[in-house]
Formats: C-alpha cells, sequence, structure tokens
C-alpha cells in the first residue's frame, strides 16, 4: 500500500505545500482512492504517476474549502477524459450538496456514475479491496476519519516441516507452495496441499481530518500501522490561537499515538505559519513540530512534504519512498 501526500498546508497554500489531499494506493494495481480534495489538487496529480483514470474512490473528511475545493475540476477533468468507470465518492451529506450545486449552476456534465455513499458512524465499505470504516471527530463542522484495510490471503509453505521431513530446499519448493503433486528423487510422493500454511496478512492506515481530540481515533488505530494526522501547530502557538478552530497540536497527536502504541505516525496539515526551510530569525519551523512529537512519541515518525510517497509494505514497517 502507498501513501502520497498531495496537499499538507492548513487553511491555504504555500508556495511548498498544496492543500490537503492524500492519495492511497492498493497493494495491487494501479487503483487508487483519494482522502480530501483540497483546491488544485489536480494540478498535483499531474506532476505525479497516479492517473485519474485510475482513480476509484474520494472520502472526504469534512466540507471545508481546503479540504474539498478541488473536487469540482477533478470531477469535470475526468469527464473530459473520457471516463466512463464508475466513481465512488464518500463524505458529508454537505460534501454531496456542495458538488450538486457545482454541477447545476456551471452546467457540469458528468455522464459517468458518480455514486454519493454519506459517511456515518457505522461506515463498512468495500472499494477494490480496501476495507474502509470510519469515526466521528470533534471540529467546527461534522469531519470523519477514515480507515483502510487491505487484506491479501498469503501462502507460506511450511519450511519447518519440509526440513523435519529431510527435505532440501530446491525448485519442487516452488511447486509444492503452488500446491501441486510432486514426486522427490528418492520416490516419496507429497501433496503440495499439506504443506501449504494460508494466512491473511492485513494492513491500515488511519487517515484522520482535521480534529482537536485524537482519542476520538482510538477504536479506528486499534490494530492500524500507520496514523495520518494533523498538527496544524505547536502547543505554544495553539495556546496564543485559542481553541476555536479545533485543530491538534503535534504534542497531543504524538501523546495519543504513542499511547495507542500506533507503531507508524505522519503528521501533516501544517500551519502556514511553519516553513520548510527558515530564512530569517524567529520563523517558526516545521522541525518544531518534530522536535515536539518527538517528546512524546517514540515510534518511527514522518512530517509529510507534498509529492512524497510512503510504502506500508506487507510485514507492517512504513517507509519513505525516495
Ligand atoms: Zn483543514
Amino acid at each position: 500500500m502507498n501513501i502520497t501526500f498531495l496537499g499538507t498546508s492548513s487553511g491555504a497554500p504555500t508556495r511548498q505545500r498544496n492543500v490537503s489531499a492524500t492519495a492511497i494506493q492498493s497493494g495491487r494495481g494501479k487503483d487508487w482512492l483519494l482522502v480530501d480534495c483540497g483546491e488544485a489538487t489536480q494540478h498535483q496529480l499531474l506532476r505525479t504517476r497516479l492517473s485519474p483514470q485510475k482513480l476509484r474512490a474520494i472520502l472526504i473528511t469534512h466540507v471545508h474549502g481546503d479540504h474539498c475545493y478541488g473536487l469540482p475540476g477533478l470531477l469535470a477533468s475526468c469527464q473530459l477524459g473520457g471516463r466512463t468507470e464508475p466513481l465512488t465518492l464518500v463524505g458529508p451529506a454537505a460534501v454531496w450538496a456542495y458538488v450538486q450545486a457545482v454541477i447545476e449552476h456551471t452546467e457540469m456534465r458528468i455522464t459517468y456514475p458518480l455514486e454519493f455513499v454519506e459517511v456515518t458512524d457505522d461506515l463498512n465499505l468495500e472499494l477494490f479491496g480496501f476495507h474502509i470504516t470510519s469515526a466521528s471527530l470533534s471540529h467546527r463542522v461534522a469531519c470523519w476519519a477514515y480507515r483502510l484495510e487491505e487484506s491479501q490471503q498469503q501462502v507460506r509453505l511450511d519450511t519447518a516441516r519440509l526440513a523435519e521431513e529431510g527435505i532440501a530446499p530446491s525448485p519442487l519448493y516452488r511447486r509444492l507452495q503452488q500446491g501441486e503433486r510432486v514426486v522427490l528423487p528418492d520416490g516419496r510422493e507429497l501433496n503440495g496441499a499439506d504443506y501449504c500454511i494460508q494466512s491473511q496478512d492485513s494492513r491500515a492506515v488511519v487517515v484522520g481530518g482535521d480534529n482537536d481530540r485524537p482519542e476520538l481515533l482510538a477504536d479506528l488505530c486499534q490494530g492500524a500501522q500507520v496514523l495520518v494526522h494533523e498538527a496544524t501547530y505547536t502547543d505554544a502557538v495553539l495556546q496564543r490561537v485559542g481553541p476555536e478552530p479545533q485543530h491538534s497540536s503535534a504534542a497531543q497527536v504524538a501523546r495519543f499515538a504513542q499511547d495507542q502504541q500506533v507503531p507508524a505516525l505522519i503528521l501533516t496539515h501544517f500551519s502556514p505559519r511553519y516553513r520548510s526551510e527558515v530564512r530569517r530569525e524567529g520563523e517558526l519551523s516545521i522541525d518544531d513540530l518534530r522536535a515536539e512529537a518527538l517528546q512524546y512519541y517514540a515510534g518511527a515518525l514522518y512530517l509529510a512534504e507534498d509529492f512524497e510517497t510512503y510504502t506500508l509494505d506487507r510485514q507492517g514497517e512504513v517507509h519513505l519512498v525516495d
């Protein structure tokens, strides 16, 4: 499973960061889905290998502009690109009302099937190999987190048993793993199915929307390998700004991820006041957020940059792809 950040700024874009959008690509094939679609997400896509024709679903966390102003443009471009495949849109009811209003008032023509699924507490969707569930968050408008779980049936060869029976590794192993019957040089006949161990290998990522209470993600994070969550400010700035915007500080999210023992945490949605490169004295830096999170979280911590791709591998480990 790959996670590609197309926008990591909160509220407004900066020269380095566009507003929220995160692409999740399945471990199989080129199909992908998008979580949030801030303005100009389709422009960001042009700089990646993700094909809009392979986009299967868009999940919107909430109706604020920095999370969904890119939707109409992307939907329209899919039409212009000759899309015929269905597209599923998941989100709060307000998102659908907004999309329908744009379609109506701008006379946008969409002929491919566009299906809307309203997100609720008991969302339970199966989409091209992803099992998708949700949790309601705490923000100024109805806002959601999504958990995307990908399961694959794995067939492993019972090499310990083969060793015990004195069968040394050879090209026959591959045939046994495929369930074939093989005859050994000493005349013994083996049924591959007797030496295959079936296992379910599942990986899950949780992508939160804007939220000032990370603890609301506790259930969704059970057994997940990665949490992607906003860290709009440091604690000090959050104190100055006050609670009204209803965002989290890096410390809050880091403490939560540590409590839940989430193995990897990717922070995103940074206030534009934090610079990737500090040029003048007194400017706030992304490293301030990193340093704060590191005080509370001992897992694998990442601060997302636009166009970064992270892979969640079969062993459940996260790597930043070069
Ligand atoms: Zn936001």
